[in-house]
């Protein structure tokens, strides 16, 4: 068995990539963080002068789509599944810059080959 070409592994891993692309689940971008807020009621204790106690914490999903900043607030009983979808994400964005890394070295094998002997000719 003749030993595996460095574009034979290349192409091998590019495919490993590409199949786990298609096994993640659903996807969300962003990540979320806990804040905390004051009500409309100036008697409220989150308004306390001396000891003020603000409400929360509150999970906010905060992302950017299209170059816009976006936010949302997160129910209890979806913060278990954004989660999961962030993390896919993640995974994601990490196995996409994989692809594009094992694809350029590819390009530079079967695209851009050095050959010293022919450098390019000149135009013009
Ligand atoms: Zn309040």
């Amino acid at each position: 068995m003749k030993p595996e070409s460095q574009t034979e592994q290349l192409k091998r891993e590019i495919e490993e990539v590409r199949r786990r692309i298609l096994q993640l689940g659903d996807i969300h971008p962003g990540s979320v963080s806990a804040q905390y807020h004051a009500c409309g009621n100036p008697s409220c204790r989150c308004h306390d002068p001396e000891n003020p106690r603000k409400h929360g914490p509150y999970n906010k999903l905060t992302y950017v789509h299209a170059g816009r900043n976006r936010c949302r607030f997160v129910r209890d009983e979806v913060a278990g599944e954004l989660a999961a979808r962030l993390e896919n994400y993640r995974t994601l964005r990490r196995l996409l810059d994989r692809w594009t890394e094992l694809a350029i070295r590819l390009g530079e094998l079967e695209l851009f080959p050095k050959r010293p002997d022919t450098p390019p000719e000149k135009r013009g």
